[in-house]
């Protein structure tokens, strides 16, 4: 049976511990010192954080949260233990260090992060950022993170989203220059669900229906992962 007709079923990850990582944050925007300052990535320095896109008033920090929101009950609904980086979206940071350490600190088992691009209005489709060799920081890491990366490219494809047409490639994207990669410490892959700046994808981007299929893709592919 394809991976992409699994089911989701209850305790389906029963004693997995999963780091969610809704990137951004909404206070971001009035505390430009705080998340300027520079902080370790990886072996370099990098900014705490940054505001994140957004589009006809909808800020990708709000997308991020929205969908974690829901990502977070459906995990729980499987019986895992969710960690969320930031408590609401009403803050600033956690700086990019603190977001990929939270877990390795906490004994997570993957770590996912959500984020939405913002490119030229032409520019469509999601792509999965997932950790590049940083020699000492993701040895370990970068070969189950791509695993995990190609299970959750399945499960968006299978559920109707398509892969970006203008970075990466079949929805994949290897970098070694994000803090919240390196510093994770398990496998971990960051989420852009689409382009905010592409009417089409904003579209399904801000709707319930296609906030709750990135959620139920992102479960799909931990229950894959860890099958
Ligand atoms: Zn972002």
């Amino acid at each position: 049976m394809p991976a992409t007709s699994t089911s989701s079923a209850a305790g389906s990850l029963a004693g997995r511990v999963i780091v969610v990582d809704p990137g951004h944050n909404g206070a971001n925007g009035s505390h430009s010192s705080e998340i300027n300052r520079q902080v370790d990535a990886g072996g370099f320095k990098k900014a705490c954080n940054t505001t994140g896109t957004s589009a006809a008033g909808y800020a990708e920090h709000q997308f991020n949260w929205d969908v974690a929101t829901r990502l977070a009950a459906l995990l729980r609904s499987r019986g895992a233990t969710v960690i969320l980086t930031r408590p609401d979206n009403n803050g600033w940071g956690p700086c990019v260090d603190e977001r990929g350490r939270t877990a390795s600190t906490n004994g997570a088992d993957a770590m996912v992060s959500i984020h939405a691009d913002g490119s030229s209005a032409s520019n469509h489709g999601f792509h999965i950022i997932h950790p590049a060799v940083v020699a000492n920081h993701t040895d370990a890491i970068v070969e189950p993170s791509q695993r995990l990366a190609g299970l959750l490219r399945d499960e968006l494809v299978a559920s109707g989203l398509s892969p970006s047409n203008y970075i990466g490639r079949q929805g994949l994207n290897q970098r070694g220059d994000l803090g919240t990669l390196n510093l994770a410490g398990v496998p971990v892959v960051m989420l852009e669900s689409g382009n905010m700046h592409n009417s089409g994808d904003l579209a399904m981007l801000r709707s319930a229906e296609g906030q709750d299929r990135i959620a139920e893709s992102i479960v799909r592919a931990f229950e894959g992962y860890f099958a």
